[in-house]
Parts: C-alpha cells; structure tokens; sequence
C-alpha cells in the first residue's frame, strides 16, 4: 500500500478546485477574503448572512467555511449549531472570524464544532496557512475515505475471477435471510463444482486450469441477472445467490449454464478441450433454517449430483 503523504508545505496546487465559502455581513471583509484565496485557485463562493449561508451549503456543500460569528438575523454560532446538527453537512470544516480577541467566544466557537478561528482585520499569511491547513485535512479524509473504500472493495473481491468471494457472499445471504423474514420473498443458492478439475490442471497445466476459471466465471456472470452474485465459493467451486427467486427459476438457470458450459470450446496454447459442472440448487423458504444449515443443504445437492454421475442439476426444495 502507498505511503500517505501529509504535504503541508506552501505548494498549494494540490489544493487547487477545493471550495471556500465566506460568509460576512460586511462587503469589505468578504472582498479582502476573495482576494487572498482566489490567488491560490481555491473556488470561491459568498454568502452576506447565515441564512443565505445555509442555502448555498444545501445546494453544494464547501471543503471549509469562513463563518462571521456577527451577523443580523442567525449569527456565525447558530449557522454553526445548524450545520453540526446536519448529516449532509455536519462534517464541513468551519473557521469562526470574529471582530477581536475575545476568550469566551472562541472557545464557543470550538465548542460549537468550529476547528479554528481567525481576528479581524487579516493577516494574510495567518489566513492563508489556517485555511490550508484545513484543507489539507480536508482532502487527507477524502482520501482515506476512498482507500477504506477501495480496499473494503478488495476484500469482497476473488483477485483471479474478480467475482465476489466466499465473505461478501455470506453476507449477502444473511441479509436475504433477513428480509425473507419481513417480507416473506424466497430466494435461492446454486453451487456448481466443476467436474474432474484436477484433470485439467493436471493434464494442460496450471494456467489452463485459470483459464478455466476465469472464463467459467465470465460466462456466470453473464447469464445471471443483475441483481444475482455470483461467488467463487472455494478452488473450483462456485455459488450464485438469486433474490426473489424461487426454486423452479433457480432450477432453469442452473440448467441453462450447465448446457452452456458443456458446449464451451476452451482452446489454451495448443489444447483443445471441454469441461461439465455439476449443480446443487436449493430455495429459502423456511425462516427457522440457519444460513449455515442452508448451505449445507445445498452442498447435499450438488454432492448427489456428483454422486450419480456428474454434469446435471439436482435441486431440493427447503422446508
Ligand atoms: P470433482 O468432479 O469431484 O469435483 O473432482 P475435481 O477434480 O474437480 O475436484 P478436486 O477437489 O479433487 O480438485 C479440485 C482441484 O482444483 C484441485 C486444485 O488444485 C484445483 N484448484 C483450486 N484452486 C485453483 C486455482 O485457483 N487455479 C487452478 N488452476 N486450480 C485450482
Ligand atoms: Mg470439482
Ligand atoms: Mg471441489
């Protein structure tokens, strides 16, 4: 993983496009404002009191926001009690700008969910070196948000298929099992085990047996639904999970890749040949069945399909 660099020296192209909304009832503040922090590329947009304030943050959320604590109508604090009061908004970082150094209002101020404040009149490289600094934090959690994201992304992820892997399905199931038990709709598990894998590795090689895989999974994918997922359950082995699919649909499908995949002409280097899955299928429609339980099932299934001869679909109806 990349190391994360926390730049707080002065090149500040990086925080080029962030947005900077500043809000004062006085025109000459917010002019002296605009001024200092469009030099730095910064986007910049106005507001004369809280509640115009608000009304722009509503349309599109700023990365900071300059507020002035003294303002007719709702002041700097109450625009910032409001804000912190708000999902969508209450992670925007503000800065208080307050007339004159007064102790209790900016410790109000930071009570209030403020993160700095900066006096009246500016020092430009004292608002410069706040207001980047925020920023950069600013885009520091963005950052981190994308790469939880990412790598919460990764572990649901089989890197050789880039199907969903055995953690993400799981979970998936235990939330159809969920629902089936508010609303009552069934749904369904089919397990495919490729047939005689070993001998594909065994004969063709290894990269034959990805190939395999890969190709397998594609065609899966292809053939479900949207809102199927299909999994790679283990080496071979796969699981697709069906909502709102009853055990007759279920059935059809399993039925219609084995068909599909029988008739699939893998070619590797020089090689030619074919391969069978066999299916096991099963249908939630019982709530007392632990998840646990129904894949156990459903594994019944696909090894009586493997035990009476390979390359069909057995199913079971769960109740
Ligand atoms: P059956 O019809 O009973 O399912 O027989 P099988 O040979 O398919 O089953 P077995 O469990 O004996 O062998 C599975 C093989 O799958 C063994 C293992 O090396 C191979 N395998 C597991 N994961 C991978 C993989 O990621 N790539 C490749 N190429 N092979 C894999
Ligand atoms: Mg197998
Ligand atoms: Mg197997």
């Amino acid at each position: 993983m990349g190391q994360i660099k926390f730049n707080m020296n002065n090149s500040n192209s990086d925080l080029k496009g962030m947005s900077v909304l500043l809000v004062d009832d006085t025109p000459a503040n917010i002019d002296v404002l605009r001024q200092v922090l469009t030099t730095e590329g910064l986007n910049i947009s106005m507001a004369p009191n809280g509640e115009e304030a608000l009304k722009i943050v509503s349309q599109s959320a700023p990365d900071l926001i300059l507020l002035d604590i003294m303002m007719p109508g709702i002041d700097g604090f109450e625009t910032c009690r409001r804000l912190k009061k708000n999902e969508a908004t209450k992670s925007i970082a503000v800065i208080f700008i307050s007339a004159k150094i007064e102790t209790e209002k900016i410790i109000k101020g930071f009570s209030l969910g403020g993160v700095d404040y900066i006096t009246k009149p500016f020092r430009q490289e004292e608002l410069l070196s706040k207001v980047k600094t925020h920023l950069q934090i600013k885009k520091l959690m963005l950052e981190q948000k994308k790469l939880i994201t990412k790598l919460d992304a990764i572990s649901r992820e089989d890197p050789l298929t880039g199907l969903s892997n055995r953690r993400d399905l799981i979970e998936k199931i235990e939330y159809e099992r969920s629902r089936f038990e508010r609303v009552k709709k069934p749904f369904s598990l089919i397990m495919a085990d490729i047939d005689h894998f070993k001998k594909i590795n065994d004969t063709y090689g290894h990269d034959a047996g990805d190939y395999v895989l890969t190709r397998t999974a594609d065609l899966m994918k292809d053939i479900a639904r949207k809102l199927d997922t299909v999994a790679r359950w283990g080496g071979e082995e796969f699981l697709l999970l069906l909502p709102e699919t009853e055990l007759k649909g279920a059935t059809n499908l399993a039925e219609k890749l084995r068909e599909t995949i029988c008739l699939i002409n893998f070619v590797q280097e020089d090689n030619k040949f074919n391969i069978t899955v066999s299916f096991g299928v099963n249908c939630y429609t019982n709530k007392e069945i632990s998840v646990d339980e129904f894949l156990k099932s459903t594994d019944t299934c696909l090894y009586q399909a493997k035990e009476t001869g390979r390359n069909k679909v057995v199913s079971l109806f769960n109740n």
